[in-house]
């Protein structure tokens, strides 16, 4: 594996992709045990999971829904700050078993904001599930319930994350040099 530039940065190789596939079928039979009979929604957070999200349902073989939203922050009119809302939760949510998937947690503020609204709906259960979890970062009440890896606080690109919009499309990951 070579570094590659997207726009002005550099970027080396960081997780293979091996490294990551080894990983979500790992977590994929974890939760094809734990969510055996329970019928759960994947519920993928846009743009940034597509990948690890079709990679991971693919290898689930119980019985699942899986979903898409986006989440949009707008600054309130007010001093409250951002207000998050969910694109495409048409998903009746009421009652069922929900596993968010992340690409990634950073501060934990994306889903500190949207966590509210989506109990707000009385799901009957929510767990959440990230590719890369930047540990030191969190600054919000998150509980990460799995977590394919734990990285130090670094900016990485690849597998679905982007720089300004670019660098998604490489199987492997890669941090900033
Ligand atoms: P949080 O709300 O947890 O602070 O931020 C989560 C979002 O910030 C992620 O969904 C992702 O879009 C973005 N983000 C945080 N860290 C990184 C990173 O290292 N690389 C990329 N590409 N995006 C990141
Ligand atoms: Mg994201």
């Amino acid at each position: 594996m070579s570094n590659i530039k997207v726009l002005d940065k550099e970027f080396e190789p960081y997780i293979s992709e091996q490294e990551i596939q080894i990983k979500i079928t790992e977590l994929a039979k974890q939760l094809n045990q734990e969510y055996a009979g329970k019928k759960p929604i994947f519920l993928s957070i846009l743009n940034g999971s597509f990948l690890f999200t079709a990679d991971l349902f693919r290898q689930i073989t119980i019985e699942a829904e899986v979903c898409f939203i986006k989440l949009a922050s707008y600054k309130g009119t007010t001093s409250s700050g951002n207000v998050i809302t969910a694109i495409g939760l048409d998903a009746n949510v009421s009652g069922r078993d929900i596993i968010i998937l992340e690409d990634i947690i950073d501060t934990g503020k994306t889903l500190h904001h949207f966590l509210p609204q989506l109990e707000s709906n009385q799901p009957s259960s929510i767990k959440i599930a990230v590719l890369l979890n930047k540990k030191e970062a969190l600054a919000y009440p998150i509980k990460v319930d799995y977590a394919c890896f734990d990285i130090p606080n670094k900016f990485v690109v690849g597998y679905g994350l982007d720089y300004d919009g670019l660098g998604r499309n490489t199987k492997e990951i890669y941090q900033l040099k």
